[in-house]
C-alpha cells in the first residue's frame, strides 16, 4: 500500500529524518540503495487468506461513520478507493467494495518474515512501516555487486515465502530509491541511475519531494514553483527563506542529491504531522478544522506501523514565529482517533482565545509503544471513547521560543 506520510516526520536518537540534512558537494562514495515496498499490503494479506476475496474490490478498514480505509486492494483502487478515504465515500465510489477489519497481528508476523529476508543480504536495514523499508546494499552479506540481482533476489524470496508481491526502487540515495519503487508498481523494479537522477528529480512534480505536503505544495504553486526543474532554478537563500530549513533539502533534491544515511534499528522517539497555513487563523474552531486531517494522518500512521504514543503534544506556532507546546500523558498508550481528537481538544483550550494569529499547528505522540492486540477491537468500540475519563492526564507547558 501507498504510505501517505509526505508530513510525517520520525524524530530518531540520531535526530535525522526531517529533510534537515547538511549535504555537501563532496564528492562521497557511490551509495547502492534499495526501496522495498509491498504492494497494497494489508489487503494483499487478506487476499493471500481468504481465496474468495481475490480479484475483488477490497478495502482493509471498517465501514462505519468515522472509518476510513486503511489499504484498499488493486481492484478497488480501480473505482478510486484508496487508503485514508473515508469509508462511507469508499463504499459510495464502489458499492461491491468488501470491508475487512485489519488483523495487525498477522501484518506483523508477515513484515518480520520480510525483515528476515533483506537481513540476508544486509544489516543496514531501515524499516518505515510495516511494509515498506531502506536497504544500503553497498556492503552486502554476499560481495553481489549488482544491487539490482540483490533487489530482484529479494523479490523472489518475499513472492515464494509469503506468496506476496514487493515492488524495488534502486538507486544512490534513499529519495530516488523511494521514487523509483513506485515507478513499476505493483510487482515492479525500477533503477534510477546516477545518469539519470538530475533529469528524473526536474521532471517530478513538487508534491512527490520528500517533506512537501499539499500546504508546502501550495505555498509552492504559489511561488510559480511546479517541478523540481522550477525548484532547481531557485537559489539556496530563496529556499532558505521562504521554507526554513526544509529549504536546503529541497536545494538538493532538485539536483537529485540526498546524503541521509540509511540508519537501521532506528529506535523513534516521537512521530508527528504538522502544516502550516496559507493564511494565519485566529479561532479555536479553525484550529479544530485544521487538526482534524492532521489527527487522521498521525492515527494512520501509528496504524500502519504498528506504534501507539502515551504522549500527546500540541505545537502552535504564531506568526511572529514564537513557537508554544502543549502536552497531555496518559497511563495508557493513546489507543483511538477518538481518544486523540478528544484530547486536542482539550489542548486547544490553553491555546484559544488567542491574541496572536497562528502560522502553523502539529501534532505528535511521544512515549511510544506497540498496540496490543486486545486494543484493535477497543478502537473501535464506541465505549473506547470513554477510556479518555481514566486518564491521569497531566498538563504541560513549555515554550520553546521562535
Ligand atoms: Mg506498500
Amino acid at each position: 500500500m501507498q504510505i501517505p506520510s509526505e508530513n510525517i516526520r520520525e524524530r530518531t536518537r540520531e535526530g535525522a529524518g526531517h529533510p534537515e540534512q547538511e549535504a555537501t558537494l563532496a564528492p562521497s562514495r557511490q551509495r547502492k540503495i534499495i526501496h522495498i515496498d509491498m504492494d497494497a499490503f494489508f489487503a494483499s494479506v487478506e487476499q493471500r487468506d481468504n481465496p474468495e476475496l481475490r480479484g475483488k474490490p477490497v478495502a482493509v478498514g471498517y465501514p462505519q461513520a468515522r472509518g476510513v480505509v486503511a489499504a484498499a486492494s488493486y481492484e478497488a483502487r480501480k473505482f478510486g478507493v484508496y487508503s485514508a478515504l473515508p469509508s462511507v465515500t469508499a463504499k459510495r465510489k464502489c458499492p461491491e467494495l468488501i470491508f475487512v477489519p485489519p488483523r495487525f497481528d498477522v501484518y506483523k508476523s508477515v513484515s518480520r518474515e520480510i525483515h528476515e529476508i533483506f537481513a540476508l543480504h544486509t544489516k543496514m536495514i531501515e524499516p518505515l512501516s510495516l511494509d515498506e523499508a531502506y536497504l544500503d546494499a553497498t556492503e552486502n552479506m554476499q560481495g553481489i555487486a549488482s544491487a539490482t540481482r540483490i533487489a530482484e533476489d529479494i523479490r523472489l524470496k518475499i513472492r515464494e515465502q509469503t506468496g506476496l508481491t514487493a515492488s524495488a526502487g534502486i538507486s544512490y540515495n534513499k529519495f530516488l530509491a523511494k521514487l523509483a519503487s513506485d515507478h513499476r508498481k505493483p510487482d515492479g523494479l525500477f533503477v534510477i541511475t546516477p545518469a539519470m537522477g538530475s533529469a528524473f528529480a526536474e521532471a517530478l512534480p513538487i508534491k512527490k519531494f520528500h517533506g512537501v505536503g499539499p500546504a508546502t505544495a501550495n505555498k509552492m504553486r504559489s511561488l510559480g514553483i511546479e517541478t523540481g526543474l522550477d525548484l532547481k532554478a531557485q537559489t539556496l537563500p530563496f529556499l532558505l527563506h521562504h521554507f526554513g530549513r526544509a529549504g536546503r533539502y529541497y536545494y538538493w533534491n532538485s539536483r537529485g542529491i540526498d546524503e541521509r544515511q540509511v540508519s537501521p534499528d532506528r529506535a523513534r522517539k516521537s512521530i508527528g504531522t504538522e502544516t502550516t497555513f496559507a493564511q494565519d487563523i485566529r479561532d479555536r474552531e479553525s484550529a479544530n478544522r485544521e487538526l482534524k486531517p492532521l489527527i487522521e494522518k498521525l492515527w494512520r500512521h501509528c496504524e500502519n506501523i504498528g506504534t501507539r504514543g502515551k504522549t500527546l503534544t500540541l505545537k502552535v506556532k504564531y506568526a511572529d514565529f514564537q513557537q508554544v507546546t502543549r502536552s497531555r500523558t496518559s497511563n495508557a498508550l493513546l489507543s483511538s482517533q477518538e481518544i486523540l481528537e478528544d484530547l486536542c481538544s482539550e489542548l486547544l483550550n490553553t491555546i484559544f482565545p488567542s491574541a496572536k494569529e497562528v502560522r502553523l499547528l502539529g501534532v505528535s505522540l511521544s512515549s511510544l509503544g506497540s498496540e496490543g492486540s486486545s486494543e484493535d477491537d477497543q478502537n473501535m468500540r464506541p465505549s473506547s471513547h470513554r477510556q479518555f475519563s481514566l486518564f491521569q492526564a497531566i498538563g504541560k507547558a513549555c515554550i520553546d521560543g521562535g
